[in-house]
């Protein structure tokens, strides 16, 4: 009798935390062997559009364990028509393997959900559950809850292992392909097949992009919540340059991207500092966080080739600095007073944005120094230099 793991998933592209926590589960277990299943149609998730076919997915999983003498790929779900049910594959792969226990290895995601699967009976009843972490996000209590109910409500047999795990997702590593840096992620075989194929728009030309297609792939590498935010800046920025008789159509493009690798999370940011070989300062490197202006910035010029007067508004978006141009005065101040923020004093600005630039500017970063002082948050040297520049200039303390 034999002890099968069972990992079903896109796979849209599999990457190292797929490889490590099936790595880890087999260890943890001491599993015989471990299928891959690239599911077809995944019922629980929408696939993005442009996304790989099945038959792509599958080449790619069969690179990514290549050299791993347990692991096997199945097409069983590809070659069915329809929706890919794990309770079917389940029902199918008992069959096959009757005498056979199987392990369904579901990550914290999946896991946390999976009472509402479809026939979740079915899938209790053929495979003992295999909990795996994939981040820091759940707790242990949460892991805990879930086993009892499905014990309790389906009968079903789980393991929680406690594996090491790398924080990563697909959506991530697509952004990386855009971006850059995704190698940390992705082994050589399956970035071969990547590029070879051009997956993932790692073939597009990014530069010269119409407003429109700028709109779309911006806004595509956000993480949903993020969406909003870049509009309203693009749109302010572009109202506040028409007023002010600065360029409309660089300040709506560079109101779109100035955010661009907002969502590539910590450290992560630091392999677009290595790609783009960004001068980075001590305070930046031990908080990654405040990087995406500069990433933001170098992905702005060398992938979508934007001007310079775009790329320096993004570069000093966050911090401003002493003598800042036109274009980055209206991008800092958009991006602070943009029709989602909700802050105390907001509507205040947005009222004198369209009087005074630069008095509004003063008085935005007079507010954003006094909320980082409030926080205990350490300070960049730029925000106060700009700060006194610009009181200097205006005459004001
Ligand atoms: P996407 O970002 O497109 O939603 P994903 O990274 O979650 O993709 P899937 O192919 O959908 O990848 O995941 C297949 C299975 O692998 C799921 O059970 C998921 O929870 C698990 N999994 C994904 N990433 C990790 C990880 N970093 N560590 C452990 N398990 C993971």
């Amino acid at each position: 009798m034999g002890k099968i793991g069972v990992f079903g998933g896109t796979f849209n592209p599999p990457h190292k935390g797929h490889i490590i926590a099936a790595c880890e589960v087999r260890e943890a277990l001491g599993l015989d062997r471990v299928l891959f299943i690239p599911d077809a149609a995944p019922p629980h998730k929408e696939m993005p559009p442009d996304s790989p076919d099945g038959r792509t997915r599958l080449e790619m999983v069969r690179a990514a364990v290549s050299g791993l003498p347990w692991a096997e790929v199945s097409d069983i779900e590809l070659s069915r028509s329809g929706s890919s049910y794990t309770a079917d594959t389940l029902t199918l792969l008992k069959e096959r393997y009757p005498e056979d226990t199987l392990y369904l290895l579901t990550g914290t995601d999946m896991f946390l959900s999976l009472h509402t699967w479809y026939h979740p009976e079915m899938i209790c009843r053929h495979a003992v559950i295999v909990a795996m972490q994939r981040d820091g996000s759940s707790s242990k209590q949460a892991f805990e809850a879930q086993k009892k109910r499905l014990k309790s409500e389906l009968g079903a047999k789980v393991k929680l292992v406690e594996n090491r795990f790398v924080e990563v997702s697909s959506t991530h590593v697509r952004r990386l392909l855009v971006l850059g840096g995704a190698e940390a992620y992705v082994s050589p075989g399956v970035m071969d097949i990547i590029h070879k194929k051009g997956l993932y728009g790692t073939a597009r030309n990014y530069r010269g992009l119409s407003i429109d297609e700028l709109r779309e792939v911006s806004t595509g590498l956000l993480k949903e919540n993020r969406v909003r935010h870049v509009l309203g800046c693009a749109q302010t920025a572009q109202s506040l340059a028409r007023h002010y008789g600065a360029d409309e159509t660089a300040a709506l493009r560079a109101g779109l991207l100035h955010d661009v690798t907002k969502a590539i999370d910590g450290e992560d940011q630091l392999l677009l500092v290595d790609k783009y070989d960004i001068m980075i300062s001590d305070f930046e490197r031990n908080y990654p966080k405040v990087l995406h202006a500069k990433t933001g910035a170098a992905v702005a010029e060398h992938l979508f080739g934007e001007s310079p007067e775009v790329v320096s508004a993004i570069y000093w978006h966050t911090t401003g600095k002493p003598d800042m141009t036109l274009m980055e005065k209206i991008i800092y101040l958009a991006d602070y007073i943009e029709p989602t923020r909700s802050f105390d004093g907001v509507e205040d600005l947005r009222a004198t944005a369209y009087k005074d630039l630069d008095l509004t500017l003063l008085h935005a970063f007079d507010m954003v120094l006094e909320e980082l002082i409030r926080e205990k948050k350490r300070l960049c040297d730029e925000t106060p230099a700009a700060r006194a520049f610009l009181a200097e200039q205006l005459g004001v303390k």
